[in-house]
């Protein structure tokens, strides 16, 4: 488990290998831009973002640049969303976060939750998260290839759905979840922790597409 985040940061440190300039489906009934952080701890063999897995991008997107180009877009775009990749990975997010919520845009966070600490953190600086619940704790390990990544993302279900912040929990389709007596499980579990909005969502392609590449204007 990586510590909490340190500070100060500097925003700028943030590694980006993507953004998307404007979705409608990343933040519920926003109109939103997404930025898609560099680095993941996780090896789900479903992953459809890969080539956000390393730590470092081939083609990264400085952050100067999304500032720019978010400047142009006040007024335009109701919401950010910050994606993966694992973006609580970074240290940089919350400045990151911080600097984008000054701009007056909403924050959206993706997350698969690997690290409980870091989202309690961010929990308060955010106004919407999707959290991926991805299979019942025990089943992780195989999914992910990280043995204590199930009980990190649980413990953030927890969290999230305590918080009362508008939320949705996401469990992609799966060879260790499609099994109904897992998925009575898995819902009988998360209604156990309060009231949630969870989706079940089937696996995208892994075509290396869905990061987006440029900014319009940049
Ligand atoms: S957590 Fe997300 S980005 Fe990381 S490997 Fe799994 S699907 Fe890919």
């Amino acid at each position: 488990m990586l510590n909490p985040f340190p500070k100060p940061t500097d925003p700028s440190e943030l590694r980006v290998g993507g953004v998307t300039p404007l979705t409608t489906i990343d933040y519920p009934d926003h109109l939103s831009a997404v930025i898609y952080c560099q680095g993941c701890p996780l090896k789900c063999d479903y992953c459809h973002n890969p080539e956000l897995i390393p730590s470092e991008a081939t083609t990264p997107v400085p952050w100067h640049e999304i500032v720019s180009f978010l400047d142009q877009r006040q007024g335009l775009l109701d919401a950010v969303v910050f994606s993966g990749g694992e973006p609580t990975l970074q240290s940089a997010l919350p400045a990151a976060v911080n600097t984008i919520k000054k701009m007056g845009f909403l924050v959206g966070l993706h997350t698969a939750g690997p690290y409980p600490e870091r989202f309690a953190a961010l929990l308060p600086l955010v106004d919407w998260v999707g959290l991926d619940i991805k299979a019942l704790a025990e089943d992780y390990a195989a999914l992910t290839g990280s043995s204590k990544s199930g009980s990190a993302a649980w413990q953030c279900a927890e969290m999230l759905i305590e918080s009362g912040i508008p939320h949705q929990i996401r469990t992609t389709l799966h060879s260790l979840n499609s099994a109904p007596d897992k998925q009575r499980v898995l819902i009988k579990r998360l209604s156990t922790l309060g009231k949630t909005d969870h989706k079940w969502q089937t696996c995208r392609p892994s075509d290396g597409q869905n990061t987006g590449a440029s900014l319009p204007g940049n």
